[in-house]
């Protein structure tokens, strides 16, 4: 077998964690297996040299910062390379640049677009294993610019190569277990999963679980390489990331080609908005549980964010359970009226003739500009969205019905894919239970624009200008409720951005509110992400219920709520997130078993600090 092994910081993190590094390739060259291997620089190094670099100067420059950082992973393959050889093993370093690891010539967060296999396949040849760098490559053949994926990018690089060679398997080495219900550094009662589709696992990488980095799970999605993912300093199995056969894709624009595999159109859905209902915690468990009791499901759910006290929350079902889910709304809105703190009027609104379309793919992690694309290409039809809810691989859209056909066309053309009408997603088996894990990003700040005019174009022109800016946008959320300004009936956007990007999101978006007449932009980074991620949940009532349910329990306000089918999101309070995690993780039972004990934090195995 043709094996590509990739050993993570810690796993290289000594000298000692270097020899057994050594050690298990070797084991794994005697069985007959040709190897590859992919390092990242030792312990914390990468971090250690981003220090450095901010004790020069506050604003460094990508490129310097790209020349430095690629250096970590130099003294890796090195080290590695030399001790394979002390134990006999013949063996070779190379750069990035030396195999040939072509990338955009975007300075710190290059896209592979091309490896050139033929230096690593002639010294397979030869009986070498061939240790190479990981998370950095070479812009273009002229230029010859070091460039990095960004951080935690050497699984990409991993499985990026893994793809270019036609390995077998692309094996993720670590220092937890495999792949876990949720970070086991904040519960550690997390739960080893044997297995996970490909979706589920991009949902969960994508939403801030650091294990593995999204565009490696991508990556392997697109190409069907067979992941694992598992300790290096155990023989234990670890998870499997399985991903469906796919077509095959040309090796060329490896990182950028088609990051849309599809066009959904689900035909069968309703929406309910329930307008000035309170915020403060409880509510949402509240709507929702009783929605659960008369078994109808809830498809997407958005909640966004008011002035004053009090919120809206919006939720599709199928057609045939409106008329159930809105005699819950109706049956509980006087209960949420009768709360003291609610001073407006509570209010319910259904919509029968609506569908919903979504884009889906992989490839859109990270690249702001295809759901600024599909708002464009809505738009330009003269498609009026009238729900927004988005995850990293999938954008959907709530329109009205007269318009699916429409929707369903421009969008195939624009993004020049198939459509698929009222597809499922895949689910491993039967027993899969609905949720599979949990995720905690502190890494997003919440932005909000009042009155956005409610008329086709708006949302392309705000996410098209930040998507200019290479920033990108998560969770959008469109809110129900309109304002009549000036004669015109406005509506508010809501959507997290990274914290990296807020101060320049709110700089370009005042200069828009600005110019079109918008209200205000707020920026609150004090927030963090919660979500839950399981292909099982898809046609399971409850889900959104329970997990609303355990954040009520903690008394934690949610303050925004976006889904997609595979996952279910929520905005918190910043001091809330690692509460929510861990109670939420518990809601689901996914905490049996023994603590998860991770060899970088007890002091028997130093790493480089
Ligand atoms: P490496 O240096 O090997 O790439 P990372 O630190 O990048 O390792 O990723 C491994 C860490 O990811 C674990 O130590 C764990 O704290 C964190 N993590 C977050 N979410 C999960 C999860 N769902 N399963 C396993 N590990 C997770
Ligand atoms: N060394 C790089 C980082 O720390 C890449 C990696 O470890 O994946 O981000
Ligand atoms: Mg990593």
């Amino acid at each position: 077998m043709l094996i590509v092994q990739k050993y993570g910081g810690t796993s290289v993190g000594s000298v000692e964690r270097i020899s057994s590094v050594a050690q298990r390739v070797i084991r794994t060259r005697q069985q007959n297996n040709q190897v590859v291997v992919v390092v990242s620089a030792m312990g914390k190094t990468t971090d250690t040299l981003v220090n450095l670099a901010k004790e020069i100067s506050a604003n460094p420059s990508r490129r310097e910062m790209d020349m430095l950082l690629a250096t970590g992973e130099q003294v890796s393959i090195a080290l590695v390379s030399m001790a394979l050889e002390a134990l006999g093993q013949p063996a070779i370093s190379l750069t990035g640049g030396q195999v040939g690891i072509y990338t955009e010539a975007e300075h710190s967060r290059a896209r592979i677009l091309e490896i050139h296999p033929h230096r690593i396949l002639r010294h397979l040849e030869e009986g070498k294993v061939v240790v190479i760098a990981g998370f950095q490559g070479i812009s273009s053949r002229d230029e010859l610019e070091i460039t990095t994926l960004g951080r935690g990018g050497s699984d990409t690089s991993a499985v990026a190569i893994a793809a270019a060679i036609a390995a077998d398997i692309c094996e993720i080495y670590t220092d937890v277990q495999g792949i876990l219900t949720t970070d086991p550094r904040v519960v550690p009662e997390a739960q080893l999963m044997r297995e996970i589709t490909s979706d589920e696992m991009l949902e969960l990488a994508s939403l801030g679980a650091k294990v593995l980095h999204p565009r490696a799970v991508e990556i392997a999605r697109n190409y069907g390489i067979p992941l694992v993912v598992r300790s290096s300093w155990t023989e234990h199995p670890g998870t499997k990331v399985i991903s469906i056969q796919p077509t095959s894709r040309p090796l060329v624009g490896l990182e950028i080609n088609s990051s849309v595999d599809a066009v959904e159109l689900d035909t069968n859905q309703a929406k309910v908005a329930l307008l000035r209902i309170p915020d403060r915690p409880g509510v949402a468990a509240k709507l929702f549980k009783e929605i659960a009791h008369q078994q109808v499901n809830v498809d997407l759910i958005i909640q966004s964010i008011h002035e004053g006290n009090t919120n809206d929350i919006a939720f599709t079902v199928t057609e045939e359970s409106l008329k159930q889910a809105q005699a819950v709304a109706v049956a509980i809105s006087p209960v949420l009226r009768s709360d003291p703190s609610n001073l407006e009027q509570a209010e319910v609104i259904v919509e029968e003739e609506v569908v919903k379309i979504s884009i889906a793919g992989a490839g859109m992690i990270g690249r702001p500009g295809i759901a600024a694309g599909m708002f464009q290409a809505l738009a330009e039809a003269g498609i009026n969205i009238e729900m927004i809810s988005t995850s990293e691989v999938k954008v959907s859209c709530v329109i009205e019905s007269k318009k699916a056909q429409l929707a369903l066309d421009v969008l195939c053309k624009a993004f020049a894919v198939e459509g698929k009408i009222n597809s499922t997603p895949a689910i491993i088996n039967r027993e899969t239970p609905p949720v599979r894990g949990v995720a905690l990003d502190n890494n997003q700040a919440k932005v909000a624009i009042r009155n956005i005019p409610d008329r086709p174009g708006m949302s392309a022109q705000i996410f098209a200008i930040l998507a200019k800016e290479k920033i990108s946008v998560d969770m959008i959320i469109q809110s129900q409720r309109c304002r009549v300004i000036q004669g015109e009936v406005t509506r508010d956007i809501a959507f997290t951005v990274a914290q990296a990007d807020a101060h320049s999101a709110l700089n370009l978006l005042e200069e828009l509110a600005e110019k079109e007449g918008f209200g205000e932009v707020i920026v609150d980074s004090d927030i963090a992400k919660v979500s839950i991620v399981g292909a099982a949940m898809v046609g399971q009532a409850g889900v959104a219920a329970e997990f609303f349910r355990a954040l009520a329990l903690e008394n934690i306000n949610i303050q925004m709520i976006a889904t997609s089918e595979i996952k279910i999101s929520c905005v918190v309070a910043r001091t809330d997130g690692e509460r929510a995690v861990a109670k939420v993780h518990q809601a689901f039972n996914l905490a049996r078993g023994e603590a998860i004990a991770i060899p970088s934090s007890t002091p028997q195995y130093p790493s480089l600090s």
